[in-house]
């Protein structure tokens, strides 16, 4: 690989990002009961409302953020596995937000589940268990390319 891209690694224990529209919170609520053994050796967190819901229903202690710093966790590396049951029946006025947390997912080559059969083959890969080396742009390399030809 060259320098435009950097090899990061997504360690053992995940920082998992949980997410659930307000129609499927019930839906991922009974996917982390049912998961439960496998999510607790990883860390947690999620949007406000969704984390809380968690939290409360099943025990797991899922920290909360909004959706933009939740982004914003990707870019830093501090979210690295997406699980977001999104629901695409009903218009979502932050629905822009929504957007942006996909492309940053897209970006940085995060693996992301958009509905429950993703999440269940997602949850269940060998590399759950492993480090995994991905390749992801690098964007200081990026920055000074073009600060210095622009
Ligand atoms: P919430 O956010 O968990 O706070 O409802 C989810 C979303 O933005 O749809």
């Amino acid at each position: 690989m060259n320098e435009n891209y950097v090899t990061l690694t997504i360690g053992k224990q995940k920082n998992i990002a949980l997410i659930a529209h307000d129609n499927k919170k019930a839906e991922l609520i009974a996917w982390c009961e049912t998961n439960k053994e496998i999510l607790k050796n990883h860390f947690l967190c999620g949007t406000g409302t969704t984390a809380r819901m968690i939290t409360d229903q099943t025990g797991l202690p899922v920290r909360g953020y909004n959706s933009g710093p939740l982004g914003g966790k990707i870019v830093e590396g501090k979210v690295d596995f997406v699980i977001f049951f999104s629901d695409p029946l009903t218009a979502q006025p932050h629905d822009p937000d929504v957007k942006a947390l996909l492309r940053i997912a897209q970006v940085y080559d995060i693996p992301i589940a958009n509905n429950k059969a993703s999440a269940d083959f997602m949850i269940r890969s060998e590399y759950m268990n492993e480090e995994y080396e991905h390749e992801v742009i690098n964007f200081k390399e990026n920055i000074k390319k073009r600060s210095e030809t622009l």
